[in-house]
């Protein structure tokens, strides 16, 4: 399913074309992935309606790949034919770097993303360097494993960047599909930090609760302690200028966001000195993934467990897909299962 050119999904309702290609040759150190699984992904919206609009076209879109190797560069190769094998958004980075060689390398400067820089997983075939692939663990299915990859993993990373302990109090500013489960992983790996949800909807504020947070209120509520670190995954400024606000002293606020909205930016204005940054109070960007941000998360997500619920769609519903996401149609994650 590829697409051809940046438009608005509410004048076309069938941005991306099915369209035969010829099956991708590996290059020297790739492999050649028969997909079977991908998920769909609120950046593919992005990249259609040129909020973050691929460097060229046609581009094949997605992130959330699950296949198994069918080919492989036969000199070199770790992977065996057969090997079920995940991609995420990392496609690629130069190696060389001083973040890649620090295992930053979400941060390097050819970093390259799956679906955006070069063809991604809305195929039957992909191919992409053997070195960012990794293993699914056994627990599993292949349409569970897909939508793990992305929101999951940078989930992970942002709870790893907050550097929480245990026993401290942690918040979740918006409280999506990726907060949901950072409180999951939170609870597991720190049984007794503290959780308090930030959220403007009832609903989110209870099934907060319900998941184990202490403390649920809406977005300019002050919470009855100071936090720690906060995790903000929404894209408005509101919630950063109260998430300062309720951090402790010496606090980090992690900006789990790709983009922020311009709508609400005058409220940056109401940011106060001695209230909101005064004490040493941090503030941290998330950027994109690294491998070890995706392999580490799937293993925690296979402890825990984390079992996404999802609603299939063949290759061709594709943009019935893209549709429904933007529609907000239906809970669970979308997955294209691919023959
Ligand atoms: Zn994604
Ligand atoms: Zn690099």
């Amino acid at each position: 399913m590829v697409l051809n050119k940046i438009c608005s999904l509410e004048e076309n309702r069938t941005p991306l074309e099915l369209t035969d290609l010829p099956v991708p040759v590996p290059g020297e150190k790739e492999v050649l992935v028969k997909v079977s699984a991908c998920g769909v992904c609120h950046t593919e919206l992005d990249e259609i309606e040129g909020r973050m609009p691929p460097p060229s076209l046609p581009i094949v879109l997605g992130h959330q790949v699950v296949g198994r190797v069918v080919k492989t560069d036969s000199k070199t190769s770790t992977h065996k034919i057969g090997d079920r094998v995940g991609i995420g958004w990392i496609y690629s980075a130069c190696g060389k770097c001083r973040f890649c060689r620090e295992g930053s390398e979400n941060l390097c400067h050819a970093f390259k993303a799956t679906g955006r820089d070069t063809n991604g997983g809305y195929a039957q075939y992909m191919t992409v360097p053997e070195d960012f692939v990794c293993p699914i663990p056994a627990l599993f299915s292949d349409l569970e494993a897909a939508p793990l990859l992305c929101a999951g993993a940078i989930g992970y990373r942002s709870l790893r960047l907050t550097r929480l302990e245990d026993g401290q109090n942690l918040g979740l500013t918006g409280f999506g599909a990726s907060a949901h489960l950072v409180l999951k992983m939170a609870k597991h790996q720190y049984p007794s930090a503290r959780v308090f949800v930030f959220a403007r909807s009832e609903e989110e504020r209870a099934f907060a609760k319900e998941l184990g947070a202490v403390w649920a209120g809406d977005t300019e509520e002050e919470a009855p302690e100071k936090l720690h670190c906060i995790i903000d995954t929404t894209p408005v400024w509101k919630p950063v200028v109260e998430a300062l606000r309720n951090l402790a002293p010496d606090g980090r606020l992690v900006i789990n966001a790709i983009r922020k909205e311009d709508a609400d930016k005058a409220y940056l204005t109401r940011l106060d000195y001695p209230t909101h940054l005064w004490l040493e109070k941090e503030i941290k960007s998330v950027a994109n993934v690294s491998r070890r941000d995706i392999s580490e998360f799937l293993r925690l997500a296979s402890e825990i467990p984390v079992r996404p619920e999802v609603q299939a769609f063949t290759l061709e519903e594709a943009n019935k897909a893209l549709v429904e996401l933007k529609t907000r149609k239906i809970r669970g994650a979308k997955v294209l299962r691919i023959d």
